[in-house]
């Protein structure tokens, strides 16, 4: 079983329309059992909204701790403010003579609840979001929300990659399609962790190529083999060809130039793959080959001694 995880270094680029069409020539190219598909921008989920999916399990994500006070238990000693960092210790809008902790700041550090004479400090699980397991017409897709204010995504993102994995293993399936989140922080780190191929979508721009040498460093971390391809090829020329150059530099597969096509963001509109709907436009055309060329990078290697590499 592989994973391959799609990441752009910022929002926008079409990554997840890209992830959408894989999803459906999937199925198409009678890929058996299906691919199983990971949703990882946990704070902004946005590819249920294309493969639109029938919720099968829906489970609570419980992420880290915060303290709470017991108003019974506290003497208001004062010895629990200063050791925190996070200014979250005030004296009780509610009830005089006794601390609160604002679940707002409170970072979870416990250093509160050691400082505490009187043990009136504890620590209490929460709550940060929810994740699914869910069923698609292209196959399984394991997506989550993470509450508003919440942190811990890069936990998140871990856990339904670990599931999806599972889910594979269990059913045979092939490939782990992971659409990764926009940016280079802890959910980008756990998308990448662990898999067997990383896809860059990008953009002909300055900011697409920055974005692009940042993705490229979090996998180049985790040794992940990379490839390319840009979208919206054709509307700056001079920036296609300076990623070309920058791909040729750094030895890496420039796998597929996307023209502009405007059935791309149509498809997101009606909310189905482009592939599906407008199977004989440009940019559909431009990801089937995609599709294909990241299908066969996949497929076990022929070494230099004749026995094949999974
Ligand atoms: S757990 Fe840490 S951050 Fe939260 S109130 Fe206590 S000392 Fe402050
Ligand atoms: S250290 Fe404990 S007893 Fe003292 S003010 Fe804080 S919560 Fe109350």
């Amino acid at each position: 079983m592989k994973q391959i995880v799609i990441l752009s270094g910022k929002g926008g680029t079409g990554k997840t329309s890209i992830t959408a069409a894989f999803a459906h020539l999937g199925t198409t190219y009678g890929i058996f059992p299906p691919a199983v598909f990971v949703d990882a921008d946990v704070d902004a989920a946005n590819l249920s909204l294309v493969l639109q999916p029938g919720i099968l399990d829906p489970k609570e994500f419980w992420g880290g701790s915060l303290a709470v006070i017991n108003p019974d238990q506290c003497v208001n000693c004062g010895a629990c403010s200063p050791v925190c960092r996070y200014d979250a210790i005030f004296p009780d809008p509610q009830k005089a003579q006794v601390q609160w902790i604002d679940p707002i700041a409170c970072d979870g550090c416990a250093a509160c609840v050691y400082a505490c004479p009187e043990g009136a400090i504890s620590m209490v699980p929460q709550q940060e979001g929810n994740w699914f397991q869910s069923n698609t017409s292209f196959g399984s897709l394991f997506h989550a929300e993470l509450f508003p204010g919440k942190e811990n995504s890069g936990k998140l993102v871990t856990l339904i990659k670990q599931q999806a994995r599972l889910f594979a293993e269990d059913t045979q399936s092939q490939y782990v399609v992971i659409d990764g989140p926009p940016g280079i922080g802890c959910p980008v780190i756990s998308a990448c962790a662990g898999t067997d191929l990383g896809l860059i979508v990008t953009e002909p721009s300055l900011a697409g190529l920055h974005d692009l040498k940042r993705v490229l460093e979090t996998l180049r971390h985790f040794r992940v083999p990379v490839v390319i391809c840009i979208n919206k090829a054709d509307i700056y020329p001079e920036g296609t060809r300076a990623i070309r150059e920058f791909a040729i530099s750094e030895s890496i597969d420039l796998i597929g130039e996307i023209p502009y096509d405007e059935n791309l963001p149509r498809a997101m509109i009606e909310g189905k793959p482009i592939t599906l709907l407008f199977p004989d436009s440009p940019a559909a055309r431009a990801v089937r080959d995609v599709w294909q060329k990241t299908i066969q990078l996949l497929q076990p290697q022929e070494d230099h001694y004749g026995s094949s590499s999974s």
